[in-house]
């Protein structure tokens, strides 16, 4: 079944026929471009705020799944009850996200209990992100803790608002335990500085960059804190360039992140994949509430490098990888076909015991199944257990990632 998914127009999406969210778009339904337009998001699934329907029908997917039960797989079913438990996107993105982090399940309950205005539902959201096209950019968990000190050594100016008894705490920290209670106390100490103070540090200190020698910029990544800065002067998410992994990923490489991790999408397209939730508690890059109590006391204060959070894909076939993350709400696979010239004979699709949701970001099949070709931007609904049989057409190799349910 084809789909016709919701757009998600927000303020640091990329504008217009640029937008990866808003080409692919074209593919799935019949609104027309509009240059100015920010098309940030794709959403791919049955969330209320931007549910997907049936394209031959109009009728929500959530509905057919109500009342077609069989069309989830047995475990999926007793796990999740008769929903589908991901959501499924598609990013592009011009400017920063906010500094974010997601509850877990326990604590989103919680939340959702006592602040049900700014808490939307009693879901987890962890997600996973996969870079597409160029790299993709993002901040992601604290870095190593040398590197933290060293920035709070080098930048008077964050010092002067993390303030001199926890900057002092931190520097001298020698065990893991007391490395993490003093990391706590400078990150809260910072996100608790008053805007103002907050607005004149990061004057000051980018009035004095271009004092700096060209090695002093590359060690305190100057081009990285410029350009956020000027896209959110005088907000506290610039400083977290100096707390959080900066990270690159190229195309079709993976990250995971679980609860209560920060991190923020910098620049590029990508695919993510989360469990079926909106709960975002913010810190920064966002003129939104920043929720900094929650925040301060939820935070995953484990340090190093990013590594931590990469995702393996592993080789189903020829042509078939997937990467499971270790949450049961979702898994992916990606399928890459060379073009018609390389395999001229049909291809089956790795049966799913769940449903699954695919999304085609390149090149034109055949299918024996469905009546029409596939192409760039169709997102196919399948049942569990359905086959899936596709022949390669034209010059172009044909990629599709699939989102299912990892139980
Ligand atoms: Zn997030």
């Amino acid at each position: 079944m084809e789909l016709c998914c919701a757009v998600q127009k927000y303020a640091w999406g990329k504008a217009g026929k640029s937008s990866l969210v808003a080409q692919l778009s074209q593919g799935n339904s019949s609104a027309p471009i509009i240059d100015e337009d920010p098309y940030a998001e794709l959403w791919m699934g049955t969330h209320p705020s931007g549910p997907s329907v049936i394209k031959s029908s109009n009728e929500p997917l959530l509905n057919h799944l109500l009342n077609n039960v069989d069309s989830l797989g047995d475990e999926e079913k007793k796990v999740f009850g008769a929903d589908l438990p991901f959501l499924f996107k598609a990013l592009s993105v011009a400017k920063a996200l906010s500094i974010q982090a997601h509850p877990d399940k326990k604590h989103a309950e919680e939340l959702f209990a006592t602040r049900p205005d700014l808490y939307k539902d009693p879901n987890h959201k962890p997600e996973m992100v996969t870079a597409w096209l160029g790299p993709f950019e993002a901040l992601c968990g604290f870095r190593p803790i040398g590197d933290i000190k060293f920035f709070l050594q080098e930048i008077d100016e964050l010092a002067a608002v993390v303030g001199k008894s926890a900057c002092e705490a931190l520097v001298k920290a020698e065990s893991d335990s007391d490395e993490i209670r003093a990391l706590r106390e400078c990150f809260s100490a910072l996100m608790n500085t008053s805007e103002e103070s907050i607005a004149s540090a990061l004057k000051q200190f980018e009035q004095r960059i271009p004092s700096l020698s060209a090695e002093k910029k590359d060690s305190l990544q100057c081009d990285l804190f410029t350009r956020i800065a000027s896209d959110f002067p005088g907000d506290v998410g610039c400083w977290g360039v100096y707390f959080m992994n900066y990270v690159i990923l190229q195309e079709g490489e993976s990250m995971f992140l679980g609860p209560n991790v920060p991190h923020a999408y910098i620049f590029g397209d990508c695919l993510e994949c989360m469990a079926c939730s909106d709960n975002v508690v913010r810190a920064g890059l966002t003129p939104k509430f920043k929720d900094i109590d929650t925040l301060c006391s939820m935070l995953d204060y484990q340090t190093g490098p990013v590594d931590r959070f990469r995702m393996k894909w592993s080789t189903v076939d020829e042509f078939c990888q997937t990467c499971l993350p270790p949450v049961p709400d979702f898994a992916m696979a990606r399928l890459q076909l060379p073009n018609s010239a390389t395999v001229d004979k049909p291809y089956g699709v790795p049966v799913r015991c769940n449903a699954s949701i695919l999304l085609i970001l390149q090149g034109q099949a055949t299918s024996a199944e469905t009546k029409d070709d596939l192409t760039f931007g169709q997102v196919l609904f399948l049942k569990a257990g359905q086959q899936l049989t596709v022949q390669v057409k034209g010059e172009q190799d044909f990629i599709v990632y699939q989102a299912f349910a990892n139980v």
